[in-house]
C-alpha cells in the first residue's frame, strides 16, 4: 500500500526513514521539493558563516573542538576581524551573518553585544548567533542589541542518549529544548536540528526528533550527518559501546540525511532549511544540490578567515575548507543556477 505523506505520525515517519524502494523515495523527494517551492519559493538564501572562536568548555562526545580535544590550537577572533567578515558578507550580497563558536565564556556578554551593535549599525545585516548554551541574561541582552536569530541544535530528542553524548557542566543541567523555547519567548527566530546517525540513535528516536522539530515550530532547522572526528570519543572505539543493535542503529549516511531533510520540509513547510556543510562534506560532488532539491532552501558559505577556519575542526575534511570567500561564492552561484534556482536577496526571514 502506498505510504501517506499527509499525516506524518510516528509510525509513518519510521516507515519513510527506513524506506529503500527508489520509486517510493522519488515520491518523497518530489513532494518535499514541491512543498519547498510552494512555501518558501525558489530563492536560495545565503548566510555568511563566521566561526568566531573554537574555545569550548563542553566535552560533547561527538565534537572535534570539545574542551579535551588533544593538541588543538585555540583562537578567538577580535571584534574588528569579525566586523571585517560581516563587511565581506554585505559585499557578496548576503542578507545574514551567522556568528558561530564553541561554548566560550571568553566571548563575554559585553564583547558579543559590541559586535552585534557594530554589525547592525554598519551593515544592517540580520545577525544569527550560534554560541551554544548561554544564560537568559546574555540572550536577552543580545536580543536587545539587535540579534535576530539563534541556532541551537538539540542534537537528539532522546534524554538518555543526549545525556551520554552531551555531558552537562557541573551544576548546570543541559536542556537545549528549554533554551529554544525561552529564546522564542524573547523574540528570537529559533533554529534547531539534529545530527543523523549518532551512535545509539534508533529509527524511533530519529522519528521523534522530527516530531520535536515540528512541535518547536522551528524557524530554521539544521540537519547533517554525524561525521566521526578522531579528536572526539565517538570518532574512535567509544562509538562501539553506544551503538544500537544493527537493525535499529540509524546509519550516518547521505540517503538517511536527505530523508530527514525531506520529512522536515513536509513537517515544517515554512521553515528555512540549510543544505548543510556536513552534507556537502559527505558528498562533495552533489550533496549541496541534493539537499536543495529535496527540501532545503538555504546555504551557509563560510567566511571565516582561512587561518582560523582550519582550526574550527568539528570533524575532518570539512567542505570548502581552503576556498576563499570569493571563489566559494562564485562556485555556489554556478551550482545554484545549474539546478534552476537563484540566490535570494535580503535577510530571508522565515516563510519569505
Ligand atoms: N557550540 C555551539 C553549539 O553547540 O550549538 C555551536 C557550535 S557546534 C560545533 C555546531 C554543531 O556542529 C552542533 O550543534 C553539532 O550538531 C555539529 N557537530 C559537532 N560535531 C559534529 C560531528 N562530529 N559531525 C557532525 N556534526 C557535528
Amino acid at each position: 500500500m502506498p505510504r501517506g505523506l499527509e499525516r506524518l505520525d510516528r509510525e509513518t515517519l519510521v516507515g519513510w526513514l527506513r524506506e529503500t524502494d527508489p520509486a517510493e523515495l522519488e515520491r518523497l523527494w518530489s513532494r518535499a521539493d514541491r512543498v519547498r517551492a510552494a512555501h518558501v519559493g525558489d530563492a536560495v538564501h545565503l548566510r555568511g558563516l563566521v566561526e568566531i572562536s573554537n574555545h569550548c568548555v563542553r566535552d560533547c562526545l561527538y565534537c572535534g573542538i570539545r574542551a579535551h580535544s588533544p593538541g588543538l590550537a585555540r583562537y578567538r577572533m577580535a571584534a574588528g576581524e569579525i566586523l571585517e567578515c560581516a563587511r565581506e558578507a554585505k559585499r557578496l550580497g548576503y542578507g545574514t551573518v551567522v556568528l558561530q563558536s564553541g561554548e566560550d565564556p571568553g566571548l563575554t556578554r559585553a564583547f558579543v553585544s559590541g559586535v552585534i551593535r557594530a554589525i547592525k549599525s554598519e551593515t544592517g545585516l540580520a545577525v544569527t548567533l550560534g554560541l551554544g548554551e548561554r544564560t537568559d541574561d546574555e540572550l536577552a541582552a543580545w536580543k536587545a542589541d539587535g540579534a535576530d536569530r539563534f541556532l541551537l541544535r538539540f542534537e537528539t530528542s532522546d534524554p538518555a542518549l543526549y545525556r551520554r553524548i552531551h555531558p552537562s557542566l557541573p551544576g548546570a543541567p543541559s536542556d537545549r529544548v528549554a533554551q529554544l523555547r525561552r529564546m522564542r519567548a524573547m523574540g528570537y527566530e529559533i533554529g534547531s536540528g539534529v545530527m543523523v546517525g549518532i551512535p545509539g540513535q534508533t529509527w524511533d528516536i530519529l522519528a521523534r526528533d522530527v516530531e520535536t522539530i515540528r512541535d518547536l515550530d522551528s524557524d530554521m532547522v539544521g540537519i547533517g550527518p554525524f561525521l566521526p572526528s578522531p579528536r572526539a570519543p565517538l570518532g574512535g572505539s567509544g562509538a562501539g559501546t553506544l551503538r544500537a543493535p544493527a537493525d535499529e542503529q540509524v546509519p550516518n549516511d547521505e540517503l538517511t540525511t536527505l530523508k530527514v531533510v525531506a520529512l522536515t520540509r513536509l513537517a515544517c513547510p515554512e521553515a528555512n532549511l540549510p543544505s548543510t556543510t556536513a552534507l556537502a562534506t559527505i558528498d562533495p560532488a552533489s550533496g549541496r544540490e541534493l539537499g536543495l532539491t529535496r527540501g532545503a532552501n538555504v546555504v551557509m558559505p563560510n567566511l571565516t578567515p582561512s587561518r582560523y577556519r582550519v582550526l574550527y575542526e568539528i570533524y575532518p575534511g570539512k567542505a570548502g575548507l581552503h576556498e576563499t570567500a570569493d571563489v566559494g561564492h562564485a562556485v555556489l552561484e554556478r551550482r545554484i543556477a545549474a539546478i534552476g534556482r537563484h540566490a535570494g536577496t535580503g535577510p530571508g526571514a522565515r516563510g519569505r
